[in-house]
């Protein structure tokens, strides 16, 4: 006997978990995952649908009480059937509910205004012809004659042309319609946000290093297509390319796209949307022409569903976009490519709180498609998989246009005691000045937006708090202090609310006080500034990229944002004003994304055909952190991090939870995260689970938003399985136990930063 297990569709939490029921013997062949199914529930026997996710032999559940599958839908699709084993898997990974699954998977049919492209066309010939416009003559019906006129030469006339050209009302056009004269016919456009204007074919041949990474991928690739690649073989599967940043990893996944295309495959390319720019997207337009769509966060939801609407109707076969294109319902996926993979946002943020990656592999296996990860800086995860034959490893070394930069690294400590008390280093001053002589552009670089940019009283120490948050208020430029967790804003106070001195200022080096700080320094120099102050209005980091890649500033002044893989080839030198920042962050990747951010900046520099200059200003030269990324030595810098977290037990040599739970209620979030820990030891005793570390509860980093509460309890153990099974124990306590009333409770399989 064969037996489903359906997701119900009802939007209710209690319900989310799969019902078994029987398939019937003449159901057996016709049911699949993802089937759209019929069954009884309830006490009532409600004819109900759901979702198949499960086909098995066996159940758990006495088989005299179970119901039997009704009927199956007809016109399931395979691609959808796809798409709710894929919500399955994510949900049963990272502990999400299925429904909110499969709203993160399946875009929502969205009403949208449809570009409808309407044509007039002529429906009558012969006699009838010559009898209407006899009539029409006899009427005086000037307009009904006009129209019919030009029809009778062209026949088909698209309708704008009609009422704008013609003028010709829409009530003369429904009359004649009526009349039966013409028939409107009406052909859904869905918008294509990709403007392809004719260009110049892309003739770029690979170099020698290119060409071999790009032909062993395409022979894994035809083994793949072809069968002789298994399912779960990884090492062909999914490939690692570690290229230093300018090698040319774009040009290969352009050749593996075409590879994959003449195969009749389609295409997934992800690239973090801050990097989604005018530029990029032109590379893959320049060879792919209309084939290609993107999605971005700035276009409408509506439009965002078009674009999967066009994928699922073949349309379109490459498909670019930040993480969520992973859901583009294509047919005939052969390849996924995720390019800087290392990249935070690839991680979803809200729940389900995904992994890319990890849902890019399992989409892999399940379509039968390559995956291609490349980065300059690969994840520690990434490498680590590579370096033991998960991943097949591949290597771009060479730069094909420009030299990598000199990089120098400045003590600060030596600058203040030489008496430099500004923030920019005597090195950086003049290596500035030279630029702007030799009308060179600069980009500096400083690791958080509005860093330490907090008030304070110098005379009680009172720090100016957010009511809401538990975090510091940051000053900004237009007199108001600004919480950049909830955007609570107050006016600057002139004196002290505490003790009403007037001694009241603020400190430390945001982007504005820097972008002053030049003004003041180099009085002539132009200078950008962008930081999420500057950028949060629609399309406003373009703009402001575009201004400078237009030479319309000297210096651009940022925070993260402006080391992503922008190409500028009149970039010659790249600061870095407090390099250690994030080495500050008191989590397990702070050493990481240290070296990540400071080779990827240095890595801007020189892209073009004159030198670069590097210059890292720090308090800590000696980290490894630091010294690793002046010579771009990521192999020495793994193997010193790789170390550190097998010592320490971190990912990804073993797995690590974070179960952050949430509360308006202090007291009950306190009851809670008790019951939690409780649970998780009993548990760690009864199964006798040595390895199991559990860290809390403590408060999060961050123990309030928005008057919200967080707290956190962290797991971590070599095998995932175990934390999975706690989590499962977990959901079904907190579904019962009337102490999880009022506390959210979200697991975090991959927690990367802090809570
Ligand atoms: P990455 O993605 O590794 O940072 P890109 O693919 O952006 O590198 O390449 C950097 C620059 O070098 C681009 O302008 C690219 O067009 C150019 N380039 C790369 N490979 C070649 C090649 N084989 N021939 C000519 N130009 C190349
Ligand atoms: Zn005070
Ligand atoms: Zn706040």
């Amino acid at each position: 006997m064969m037996f489903a297990n359906i997701i119900i569709d009802i939007s209710h939490e209690k319900l989310d978990r799969p019902f078994g029921y029987i398939i019937p013997r003449r159901l057996e062949d016709v049911i699949c995952v993802g089937s759209f199914v019929k069954v009884p529930f309830g006490k009532g026997n409600r004819e109900i649908s759901g979702f198949v996710i499960e086909i098995t032999d066996e159940t758990d559940y006495p088989v005299e009480k179970m119901k039997e599958i009704m009927s199956v839908s007809k016109n399931k699709e395979v691609v959808t059937s796809r798409l709710i084993e894929l919500a399955y898997f994510i949900k049963t990974e990272y502990g999400s509910t299925m429904n909110r699954a499969l709203k993160t998977v399946i875009p929502v049919k969205q009403k949208v205004k449809h570009i409808e492209k309407q044509t007039i066309v002529l429906n009558i010939s012969g006699d009838e012809l010559t009898d209407t416009v006899a009539a029409y003559n006899k009427k005086r019906a000037k307009a009904k004659l006009r129209l019919i006129n030009e029809l009778k030469e062209v026949n088909k006339i698209p309708k704008d042309v009609v009422v704008d050209k013609l003028n010709i009302t829409n009530s003369t056009l429904k009359s004649m319609k009526e009349e039966g004269v013409i028939v409107i016919e009406s052909e859904t456009k869905y918008r294509n946000p990709v403007n392809v204007q004719a260009q110049d074919e892309y003739d770029i041949v690979l170099n020698d290093e290119q060409n071999k990474v790009a032909s062993e991928i395409k022979q894994a690739m035809e083994g793949i297509y072809s069968g002789t690649v298994l399912k779960d073989d990884s090492l062909n599967r999914i490939h690692l390319i570690h290229g230093i940043t300018g090698s040319g990893k774009t040009e290969v996944y352009m050749e593996l796209i075409e590879c994959a295309v003449e195969n009749g495959k389609e295409v997934i390319v992800l690239i973090p949307e801050i990097a989604l720019t005018y530029q990029t997207v032109k590379r893959f337009t320049r060879k792919f022409k209309d084939k290609v769509s993107i999605i971005n966060s700035k276009l409408s939801k509506g439009e965002r569903y078009d674009q999967f609407e066009r994928a699922k109707k073949g349309e379109v076969s490459i498909m670019i976009g930040p993480r969520s294109a992973l859901f583009t319902p294509f047919n005939n996926l052969g390849l996924i490519i995720i390019d800087e993979e290392h990249e935070g946002s690839y991680k979803s943020d809200s729940v389900p709180k995904y992994n890319a990656i990890e849902v890019a592999a399992h989409i892999a296996e399940t379509t039968n498609s390559a995956l291609v990860l490349g980065s300059a800086t690969p994840s520690l995860d990434s490498y680590y998989k590579a370096k033991r034959g998960e991943y097949r490893l591949h290597t771009l070394t060479k730069r094909e246009k420009g030299n990598l930069a000199d990089v120098h690294v400045v003590d600060l400590r030596d600058e203040l005691h030489a008496g430099n008390k500004s923030i920019f280093s005597f090195k950086l001053q003049k290596l500035i000045q030279e630029r702007l002589e030799r009308k060179e552009q600069t980009m500096l670089f400083i690791n958080r937006r509005g860093y330490a940019g907090f008030v304070s009283c110098r005379e009680c120490g009172v720090v100016m708090k957010c009511p809401h948050c538990d975090v510091s208020l940051k000053a900004h430029n237009n007199g108001k202090l600004i919480c950049h967790y909830c955007g609570y804003e107050v006016p600057t106070p002139r004196l002290c609310p505490k003790c009403g001195s007037k001694y009241i200022a603020g400190f430390g080096t945001g982007t504005q006080k820097v972008e002053m700080s030049i003004k003041k320094m180099f009085p002539t120099a132009r200078v950008l500034r962008m930081d999420l102050d500057t950028t949060s209005k629609k399309g406003g980091h373009e703009e402001i990229l575009s201004a400078f890649a237009n030479g319309d500033a000297d210096i651009l002044v940022g925070t993260q944002m402006i080391v992503k893989g922008h190409d500028f080839p009149n970039v010659t030198l790249v600061g870095v004003l407090a390099a250690d920042m994030s080495l500050y962050a008191s989590d397990y990747s702070a050493a990481e994304r240290t070296f990540q951010l400071l080779t990827q900046a240095a890595g801007r520099a020189g892209r073009g055909s004159k030198k670069g200059d590097v210059v890292i200003q720090t308090y800590t030269p000696d980290n490894y952190s630091i010294v690793y990324s002046k010579d771009q030595d990521y192999e020495s810098f793994y193997r010193e991090e790789i170390a550190y977290r097998k010592l320490m037990l971190y990912p990804p040599v073993a797995r690590m939870t974070a179960i952050l739970m949430t509360s308006k209620n202090i007291d009950k979030l306190d009851c809670a995260v008790g019951v939690a820990s409780e649970y998780i030891k009993s548990f760690k005793e009864r199964n006798n689970q040595k390895m199991l570390a559990i860290i809390g509860p403590a408060d999060a980093g961050i123990a309030r938003i928005n008057d919200v509460y967080r707290k956190v309890i962290y797991l971590k153990h070599l095998d995932n399985s175990v934390l999975i099974q706690i989590k499962d124990n977990l959901e079904k306590l907190i579904e019962t136990d009337g102490r999880f009333d009022d506390i959210n409770v979200s697991f975090d399989f991959t927690p990367q930063g802090n809570y």
